[in-house]
């Protein structure tokens, strides 16, 4: 083989470009700076280069879940605001001090173990109270809000925090006329407030998801926390794509080809027979990589413009595609798309929302689920939208 580019197998095509276009995108509609969600090491698409084209784009700050993922990004030279939400009681709160992440609080306690580890570093931790405003997930519950705040203000008089922000999570973001939304956001209001009057006002307040971002302006206050929508997935299928472009491109390379008679089952338990002689192509990708096996006989591949139905189980390392009597064209070597964003004037290539459709879950889980062999490698320059240049790391 001559090319100059060889591709890995399985190959996760990250385009930098459309993380930048989407940022673009997202301000746009919020009407507000963005904090570029980049935990689960990118939503499975890479934390530090996205991170990086996040920035590059105009994303103001970042953020993630663990402090762990803070941590690495750090080590990896982003030096930009970085916010990490999820904590336990042994997560290393000095190391966070340390690195100048910006630790967001859920209760009282984890407030104590960050204001103790400042005390032993002798430095102020840069700190976000994340409040429970209706989730009913992490943040701080409304029982212990009032010691909370006092506990924040005083902190903050004595010097060991700095209330950098107030944040909440909203539990119907994707159902933009949801009631609930606008009782959350005035539910943060109310607690900035109270914080207003301890003397220890947050400099910046932020409420809105992707969904949120892209819907619900109103709600934006200072900054939206964008995940999803900057991997160019619609956090609302049903209202469109918001012009969002896909980072990511799944492709494997055709592995073998073969002919086989009316009849040949195919693959474990043989849940799909060839009902006439016809050709099949392996792909050398299967669950282990991220491709769900619920997705056996409900897929469809598309090599060269032209989509092929995925026949059989899916497997671990393997899945099969029917490429019909006269073997559609193609030729081992040739590579196939799983999912991905379609090129402008091509034919409709599968999307990681068919897949996640098809099998009832949400394109988060099938971006963030591709691992194994894939290789992720990535095009793209966020200065230049649209070229193409492989980059090594
Ligand atoms: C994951 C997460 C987000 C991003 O949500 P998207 O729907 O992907 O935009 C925002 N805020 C918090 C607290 C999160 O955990």
């Amino acid at each position: 083989m001559t090319a100059t580019t060889v591709l890995p197998a399985i190959a996760a095509t990250v385009d930098l470009s459309a993380i930048a276009h989407n940022v673009g995108v997202v301000a746009e509609r919020a009407g507000a700076p963005v904090l570029a969600v980049v935990k689960a090491d990118g939503y499975g698409h890479g934390a530090v280069q996205v991170g990086r084209a996040a920035l590059a784009a105009g994303a103001q700050e970042l953020g993630v879940a663990h402090l762990t993922e803070a941590l690495a990004l750090r080590r990896n030279g982003i030096d930009a605001h970085l916010t990490s939400w999820l904590h336990t009681p042994d997560t290393d709160f000095a190391a966070g001090i340390a690195a100048g992440v910006d630790l967001a609080v859920s209760s009282p306690r984890q407030l104590a173990a960050v204001v103790a580890a400042a005390a032993a570093l002798g430095e102020t931790a840069t700190v976000t109270v994340k409040v429970d405003t209706g989730l009913g997930r992490s943040g701080v519950a409304a029982d212990e809000w009032e010691q909370t705040a006092r506990d924040l203000a005083a902190a903050q008089s004595g010097g060991a925090i700095r209330l950098r922000a107030a944040m909440c999570h909203l539990a119907f973001g994707d159902e933009p006329d949801h009631p609930l939304n606008g009782q959350q956001a005035a539910r943060l209001d109310e607690a900035v407030a109270d914080l207003a009057r301890l003397g220890a006002a947050p400099e910046v307040v932020h409420i809105a998801n992707s969904a949120a971002a892209l819907t619900r302006p109103d709600l934006a206050r200072d900054l939206v926390r964008s995940g999803i929508a900057v991997y160019g997935y619609s956090p609302i299928p049903s209202l469109g794509d918001f012009g969002l472009i896909p980072a990511m491109t799944l492709t494997a390379e055709v592995a073998l080809i073969k002919r086989i008679p009316a009849g040949q089952g195919i693959s474990y338990s043989h849940q799909w027979t060839a009902p006439h002689d016809t050709v099949v192509a392996v792909l050398p990708v299967g669950y282990a990589d991220g491709v769900p096996r619920l997705l056996s006989g409900r897929f469809e591949v598309s090599i060269d413009g032209r989509r092929f139905p995925g026949v059989g189980r899916v497997c671990m390392d393997q899945l099969v595609v029917d490429l019909g009597p006269d073997g559609g064209g193609v030729a081992e070597g040739d590579r196939a798309v799983l999912f991905g964003a379609t090129p402008d004037g091509q034919p409709r290539v599968p999307t990681a929302t068919d897949w996640a459709d098809t099998i009832g879950t949400i394109d988060y889980e099938i971006v963030s689920g591709i691992r194994g062999r894939a290789q992720r490698r990535y095009v793209g320059d966020t200065a230049t939208p649209g070229t193409l240049g492989v980059r090594s790391d």
